[in-house]
Order: structure tokens, then sequence, then C-alpha cells
């Protein structure tokens, strides 16, 4: 798609004001074209609300003021320390600030230059500002637009383009940027815009680069948030056109040969949100659209009945219903689970992992291929080579962010025949993230989540401890395993190199084992371990042949050991909330009482800890991680290859992300090649470059 030359696209060296020497400085910034500068905005402002008359300053405030300096110079201390110093001017009064050990500032500064500075007031032969910050807005006999109750924007400078010459080289061009922009059109259609109070692009940037109040710099960031947003929700929807709408699906009809008497047979009540879930899974199902659905849940929140109950409706249908777990022994655990589920039912549930011997896996295969078993459950071997389904509808992926991308598509295209619908796809997810994460992440799928517990389960006990406390919670440890139950030690590594790890995670073993265990049996759980090892003491762990399993790190997700009653996790600051709440997810399982302790050495985190001890409300406290550690922090961990957004912010921008989302949706829904919609085609590769273009020829 491409659409006629467009003056922004020019190089920086022909606005205004910009030579040879610039464009360079410039380019060290990222901005090459003059659109560059245009989206090149003030990382924040100061306005009358955060600037202080300098009359008002008095001695222990941290202020920021605004003034033309009247005179300045470099002063000797008594100490040889030799302090530069101006005296700033604005309407109310007159201030001296100070900065010890910078003579160097008599050169960058000068007389009558509009100074914005921050820092602390002291009283010192007067008062005295010592900046930590400071910004020349304008040169001498320059104005920097309106001074008196004017917001300053305060941009992203280099070295050799100091902030005053970017506002003034800003500036010079604004006007000519801004009709460049407004001519070449919205790409984004203005009845969206007016859905949700944005305004148009060249007003949006006119507000972040010369807003009147701090209220029109929000709306100008909201609206370049909201395209952020929704250019990555344009290509979640495009996906998801193609996977659910384009491909056909199987309209699953309501059967109830085996749903009516599972459910009589239930010991339990359906939870609410599990109710809600099999209705949102029950419609996609019916649909002849194929399902492509997220459903995320705690661990125990009751996603297994939930996913049974779903394969149930398929293979009342007739068709197969294939679980994939990334262990085997999450695969063996859910074959349990389901056959206890399912008690007299007569359906066949088979299981097929890499571990099952020839002849076993040759009549696995076999009852797969025949349609005999009815519901397959593995791990990754049940999308590779030499297994066929006779007629597979339903294809549900457990921990589904642990398979790649490539793996969840294989087992959901290992339907029947040629010209047989594709099966419908469900994945499920124990890590609860915010939903604005999930939205972003995920956002090509539909989303479920179960967000409420089944009744009845006691809440596990949380402690913080400090360090001196060690010996009394190990001994703790030692009067559980002595009531028969077992425990878990975690401990964080901070080492950097690989083999240091190993080692500290050894000594530690060792040091544990003989000096404070000698009579108990532990285990030991390692990231460097091969995963057979791996698998072999989580096996022995589950059967009680270990007592305490030393695990650095992350201890396999979803491993049910219900004996399991204690969980003590050192260093518990260097955790974020929610591999924390992970970990506290491995106890808690059984009838008993169960405990988690945090050592933390550092008083830092305090504040987060306690926060994490008052709730196991798994969503909330991925909230809260995601307000305290940011977006960026979370993405890097989750997944590579998702923009880091300059203007999104997902723990404010929730609301502004689902009607980016909504948009989206009915946008590609009405035209979901975009040919009605060239300029927006044309952005949309422009951001996401390969992308954005496979979709066209795909
Ligand atoms: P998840 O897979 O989400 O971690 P499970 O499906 O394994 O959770 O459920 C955890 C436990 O709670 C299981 O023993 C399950 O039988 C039980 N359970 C599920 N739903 C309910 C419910 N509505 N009421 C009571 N117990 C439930
Ligand atoms: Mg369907």
């Amino acid at each position: 798609m491409s659409l006629p030359y467009r003056p922004l696209d020019r190089p920086v060296q022909f606005l205004k004001g910009v030579g040879p020497r610039r464009s360079a400085l410039l380019g060290k910034l990222g901005l090459v074209t003059a659109r560059d500068v245009l989206y090149h905005v003030p990382r924040r402002y100061e306005d009358a609300s955060t600037i202080r008359p300098i009359r008002t300053l008095e001695a222990g405030m941290d202020a920021t003021v605004v003034g033309r300096i009247v005179s300045q110079g470099v002063l000797p201390t008594r100490k040889g320390l030799r302090i530069f110093q101006v005296v700033l001017r604005d309407r109310s009064g007159l201030i001296e600030c100070a900065w010890p050990g910078q003579p160097f500032l008599d050169r960058v500064f000068r007389p009558g230059d509009l100074v914005l500075a921050t820092g602390t007031v002291r009283f010192f032969h007067g008062r005295q500002l010592q900046p930590r910050e400071y910004v020349i807005l304008a040169r001498a006999g320059e104005s920097a637009g309106a001074e008196v109750g004017a917001v300053f924007p305060v941009y992203p400078a280099t070295e050799g383009l100091p902030q005053w010459q970017m506002r003034k080289l800003i500036r010079a061009n604004l006007e000519d940027l801004l009709r460049d922009l407004a001519e070449e059109g919205d790409p984004i259609p203005a009845e969206v815009l007016d859905r949700h109070g944005l305004p148009p692009i060249e007003v949006a940037l006119r507000f972040l680069h010369r807003p009147e109040s701090l209220v029109e710099a929000e709306q100008g960031r909201r609206r370049l948030a909201f395209d952020e947003l929704f250019y990555l929700q344009l290509l979640h929807a495009r996906t998801h056109h193609e996977q659910s709408v384009e491909r056909r699906g199987i309209a699953f009809e309501r059967r109830d040969t085996l749903m009516r008497p599972f459910y009589r047979n239930l010991p339990f009540q359906l939870t609410r949100a599990q109710k809600r879930v099999l209705r949102e899974i029950g419609e996609d199902m019916a649909s002849d659209r194929r399902m492509h659905r997220l459903l995320q849940g705690d661990v125990g929140a009751g996603k297994t009945v939930v996913a049974l109950m779903a394969m149930l409706r398929a293979v009342e249908n007739g068709y197969q219903a294939a679980l994939m777990a990334p262990t085997e022994i999450l695969a063996e655990q859910h074959v349990r689970t389901l056959r206890s589920l399912l008690g007299e039912l007569p359906v066949r549930v088979q299981l097929l992992t890499g571990r099952m011997g020839a002849a076993a896996r040759r009549q696995a295969l076999r009852a797969i291929a025949s349609g005999e078993a009815q519901i397959v459950v593995g791990t990754h071997a049940l999308i590779q080579e030499g297994v066929r389904f006779h007629r597979l509808g339903l294809a549900v992926v457990d921990e589904q962010h642990r398979f790649g991308v490539r793996q969840r598509l294989t087992l959901a295209e290992m339907g029947g025949g040629d010209g047989d619908p594709e099966p419908d796809v469900l994945l499920m997810s124990a890590t609860p993230i915010p939903r604005s994460l999930a939205l972003t992440l995920y956002g090509d799928l539909d989303l479920s989540v179960l967000d409420e517990r089944p009744p009845g389960r006691r809440p596990v006990r949380t402690a913080l401890r400090p360090p001196s406390a060690r010996t009394a919670v190990l001994e703790f440890v030692r009067e559980q395993v002595r009531a028969g139950r077992q425990a878990y030690l975690v401990f964080p590594l901070v080492e950097e190199s690989e083999a240091m790890q190993l080692k500290a995670a050894t000594d530690e073993f060792e040091h544990l084992s003989r000096e404070v265990f000698p009579e108990l049996r532990l285990g030991l759980l390692h990231g460097q371990m091969p995963g057979e090892e791996k698998d072999r003491v989580m096996r022995e762990f589950a059967a009680g042949k270990i007592d305490v399993l030393v695990a650095t790190s992350v201890v396999e997700v979803g491993i049910d050991v219900p004996n399991a009653t204690v969980m003590v996790i050192e260093h518990a600051e260097r955790f974020g909330l929610s591999q924390l709440h992970q970990l506290r997810g491995r106890v808690g399982r059984g009838g008993e009482q169960s405990y988690c302790v945090l050592l933390q050495a550092h008083p830092g985190a305090i504040e987060r800890l306690r926060l994490f001890a008052s709730t196991e409300d798994g969503f909330r406290i991925a909230e809260e991680d995601l307000r305290l550690r940011g977006q960026g922090d979370l993405f890097g961990e989750r997944q590579s290859g998702i923009p880091a957004f300059r203007f999104a912010d997902l723990s404010r921008d929730a609301s502004l992300l689902i009607a980016a989302r909504s948009e989206a949706r009915r946008l590609v829904e009405d035209d979901p090649s975009l040919t009605d919609h060239p300029r927006l085609a044309h952005e949309l590769e422009q951001r996401y470059g390969e992308q954005a273009r496979l979709y066209q020829t795909g």
C-alpha cells in the first residue's frame, strides 16, 4: 500500500534552522524526518501548579521556579570548591541559585536567560535554591511564549542540542508541520475519535507542544496513547478475524447426553464465575465461528472442570478433545483429575507423553486415530510426527504461555481430514495478569476470566519476617515436617554467571542438609538441571519421599502437592509480586492450614510485601505489580516483540485500551482488509512493517 509522497517524510535538514550539523544532532535523538520532529514531544511539563512564585519559597521546600538571570558569577569557597551562582528574578521577587563544584556553568548560562530550576530551598545568608535540575527555556531577549501562567514543555534534549535550542527549533517549525499533518488527513475515522472524545491528530500535537494548560497536554497524550493502542489492536483484530471468522468452525449442538449426567453428579456447585465462563465458551462453541479463547484464572480457580465441560460438549457431538500440558507430571495429573471428575461416565481418557514405552505408545496412537480415545491428554508429544486424530473438535492448551505460538497453532490444526472444519481452541493460563495487559498481549483472542475462588478453601497464612527470624522460621519448618507435612524453601539467585548460580544453589543446599536439617530428607531443584532430573525430583516430592524441597527461583508451575503446607521465600524483596503469588499458590492445596513466610533482608520493599500478605487475589496483586514495576518490565519478562509504548500506560489507560479494542474489532469486521481505509493500512504498515504486511497478502 503506497500513498503519494508526503511533506512530513522529508529529511530534517529541510526544516527551518536546521543545517547539516543540527541534522546530525537530531539524528542522535532518532529524529530523521520532519514527522519525527513533530512527534518529538515534551517528556514533561511545568506550569503554575508546579511552578512557585519566587517570593513564596521557604527553607526546606522542594520547589520549581522560573525566572530571568539578573546576575551570575563563580565564587570560591573556603574549602577550595568553586560555586556557580545566579540570581533569578520573576514577577514576585529574587532568589539565589547555587551549583557547588560546577564553575563551567558560567559558560552555559548568560544574564537575561529564562531559566527553570528545580531543587531544595536552603537557608544560607538568605534563601538559596540548589537546583537538581535546570532548563534554559529561552535566551536573553527571547520570549518562551507566554511567560506568565504558561505551561513550559520540557523536551528530551541531547549534548550539543540543549533544551532552549530544541524548543526554538520546534517553535519555528510547528505551524508548518501541523499544517502538513492536517493536509495528510487523520488516519483514524472522525466518528471513532468523536465517540471517545479524542482530538484530531494535528490538534493533539499542538496540545502536546504548546499546551495552554496541563489538561490540554493530557488530552494530546491521550490521543497519541489511543493511536498506539488502536494500531496494535487493529493487528490483533485482523489475526482474530483470520483465525475465527474466515476459518469455518464447528457449530457444536447442545446434546446434553454427557453434560447433563456430568452436571448432576458434580460434587459441588459451580461458582458464578465458572458459570459465566462456561456460557461464554458455550456460545463460541455453538457458533460456526471458530473459538479462539483465553481462559485466565488463578491456581485453584477451577479451570479444569470448565475445560472438561467444554471437552464433554465436543465429545457428545461425536468429536474428540485434546488437552495439552507443558510437563509430563501435569499431563498425568490432569488424567487423574479428569477420570475422577468423570466417575462412571463412559468417556475414554487417553494419555500420551514422550515417556511412554513403545508398545503403550502404539496402542495410544491407535486409539487416537480410531476415535476410541475421546479425550486425549498429553505433552507436546501430542503434536509430534505420527499422531493422527480421528476427528478433533476442541484443542485445549494448559499453561499456554509455556508453549510457543507455533506449538499452539499446530495442535489447533490437527483437525480431521481435508475440508473438515478446524477445531475450536481454548487456551488456559494460571498466571493472573491485569486485563489491560492481557488485551495487549493476547488481543487476538477472546478473553474469559475466572476471578472467583471456589468456596471453602482455607486462606494461606502469610507472614513477613526479618532475617533475624530465619532460625525460628526453619524451626517451624521442622515442626511441620514432624507433623507429617512437606515444605518448599525458595531463594532467588543473584549471581551473575550460571556457574556461580549453580555453586550458590548447591552450597546452600549442602549447608541446609548438613547443618540445619540433618535428620530430614532434602531435595534440590534449580534452573540448570536437565528436565528429566527436575521431573524426577518433583515426582519424589509429590510422592512424599522428600520433606523439604530447596528450590531456586521458580518452582515448576502447576505442580500439585496437597501435603505441602509451608512455603518459605528468602529475600522475598527480590521477587516480583506476581512471582511471589505463583510461589504461594504451591501451598494451601490440601485440607491443612498452610503458611507462606517471606524473609526479607531489605526494608525497602515492605509496602509491596505487606500488600501481598494482605490478599490472595491474584488479579489484584497483578494490577499492583503492573503499577509498581511498569509495563516495560512485565513485557520484558513475558514476551518480546511487543512494542514499548511511548504514550500509553496500561495501568492508567485501561479504559482507553478497551475502547481501542472494540473500535479496532468493529472496523475489521466491516472492512477486514482495510481496503476502504488506505491511510489506516498505511499507518499500520509504518508502525508494524512486516507484521502488518503479512496480512495483506495472507
Ligand atoms: P485450576 O485448574 O484452575 O488450578 P482446578 O480446576 O484444579 O483449578 O480446581 C481446584 C480444585 O477445586 C479441584 O479440586 C476442583 O475439583 C475444585 N473445584 C473446582 N470448582 C469448584 C467449585 N465450584 N466448588 C468447589 N470446588 C471446586
Ligand atoms: Mg464453534
